[in-house]
């Protein structure tokens, strides 16, 4: 199917293909017609899925028609937070580049003046978290009754931030004869009230995520030991082992989130955490620092990571074995973006079995086993070669070791000197990889003392 046979003007088709995308993607091609007709739409889908062109881009048309009068805007978007609203509004801003529409953002870390003075002029777009606008809202600088189109996004993310009792506020002070497009990545009995309470008529409409990870991302998984402080040992020594750029490393707990976090920053590395018990503005400052390049790894939550979209990611570590397969995709999916290669490591230990197996059913293949020598873990699942202590083989491309002089910044060295002094009597593990792996993991690997 092509952008074309959705139904959207030419002006948005012209702004569409200059962004470089060549065909919708299945919640697009779903959605744009059905929010062009103006029925009201309840849709299932993740980040990733190209879900915020499928709501901005019909949008856009609609919104075409009409003048928007002072401090009246004519949609609204609701947004868990303040990254995603800028994201939604860096989406309008390419969509509608050949249109002449208003937006203006109430989030934090923006300046009012100037977005009330847009307000004042009348906006065709308002993008905002609930907190901020019911804010607005109560001093009288921002009226509801003229949204036509009320978007309400990530409504699980709203609801495990709490914000709930605020968007169910808003819901009622915004005009009852409207359009409502509802997106949420999963579907609980509660989120499902509230869109029955919100929504008329909907269609609804569920993507599932991508089940098949990029071919630009090679994985590899590693079985390790179950007990926490060797998990982390082991973690850090497949870090060493690899060119990190930058990382995410997804824990499945949060309280692991910030152990993980501590106990990497404590050796040596460049981490932050980011998790869902964390406020807003911790969060944005630890996910600025991680955009600039300040600090190299992430830890987080799947909840908390959820929609953040960063270009260039190298890594991609699962600590945890997720337990939902789709979890799996979603987090390797980080990386390997937009044609780069990228490399995602799963640690497994023993319990972990039907986790992998239900991965590998999801994704239809083995992920390639990888060994971390000198830890000494239990095989998982399956028959396997043990672990191999290797000694440093002088000509061997697979071999690395956390000890190996590998090409490195400054930065880098420094880190790994300072790291190394720190761990020098912390008998560390040594990385190396097992008969198991296949040409392309060989390729990339470092050459030992290169
Ligand atoms: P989203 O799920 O809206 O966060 O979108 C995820 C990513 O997919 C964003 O970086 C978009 O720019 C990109 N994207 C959206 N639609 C398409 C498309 N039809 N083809 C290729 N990339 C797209």
């Amino acid at each position: 199917m092509n952008f074309s046979d959705l139904g959207l003007s030419s002006e948005v088709l012209d702004a569409v293909k200059d962004a470089g995308y060549t065909e919708p993607t299945p919640i697009q091609q779903q959605a744009i017609p059905v929010v062009l007709t103006g029925r009201d739409v309840l849709g299932m889908a993740q980040t990733g899925t190209g879900k915020t062109a499928g709501f901005t881009l019909p949008m856009i048309d609609i919104l075409a028609e009409g003048r928007a009068k002072a401090r009246m805007p004519r949609s609204l978007i609701l947004e868990p937070t303040r990254e995603l609203a800028a994201q939604v509004a860096e989406n309008f801003e390419t969509y509608g580049k050949n249109h002449k529409l208003s937006m203006a953002l109430l989030i934090g870390g923006v300046s009012f003046d100037e977005q009330f003075k847009k307000l004042d002029r009348g906006v065709d777009v308002l993008i905002a978290t609930p907190g901020r606008l019911i804010d607005h809202f109560e001093r009288g600088r921002v009226m509801l009754g003229g949204v036509k189109i009320l978007v309400v996004d990530e409504a699980d993310r709203m609801m495990d931030m709490g914000f709930m009792p605020d968007v169910e506020k808003i819901v009622n002070m915004v005009a009852p004869i409207r359009q409502t497009l509802f997106f949420s990545a999963t579907m609980p009995p509660e989120i499902r009230r509230l869109a029955d309470t919100f929504l008329s008529n909907p269609k609804e409409i569920s993507v599932a995520p991508p089940a098949s990870p990029a071919a630009t991302v090679a994985q590899g998984l590693a079985s390790v030991s179950h007990v926490p402080k060797e998990k982390r040992a082991a973690l850090r020594a497949l870090i060493r082992s690899e060119e990190v750029g930058n990382a995410l490393v997804f824990c499945n707990r949060k309280r692991d989130v910030n152990t993980l976090y501590r106990s990497l920053a404590k050796h040596g590395f460049d981490a932050a955490a980011l998790h869902g018990d964390m406020d807003q503005s911790q969060r944005m400052e630890a996910l600025q620092n991680f955009k600039d390049g300040k600090i190299s790894i992430m830890v987080c939550s799947d909840v908390a990571a959820r929609g953040i979209d960063i270009q260039g990611l190298s890594h991609v570590f699962n600590f945890d074995v997720p337990t939902h397969a789709e979890d799996y995709v979603h987090r390797i999916g980080r990386t390997g973006r937009a044609g780069q290669k990228g490399r995602a490591f799963t640690l497994a230990s023993s319990g972990d079995e039907k986790y992998v197996q239900s991965i590998q059913r999801l994704i239809g293949k083995e992920i390639p086993r990888v060994d971390i020598d000198g830890v000494d873990a239990a095989a998982i699942g399956e028959a396997r070669d043990k672990p191999r202590r290797r000694k440093k083989p002088a000509s061997d491309k697979a071999a690395v070791t956390a000890d190996s002089e590998k090409p490195a910044s400054g930065r880098r060295k420094k880190r790994d000197r300072k790291e190394r002094d720190k761990t020098a009597n912390d008998n560390e593990p040594v990385v190396g990889w097992g008969n198991h792996m296949p040409a392309f993991f060989s390729i990339e690997l470092p050459i030992e003392g290169k």
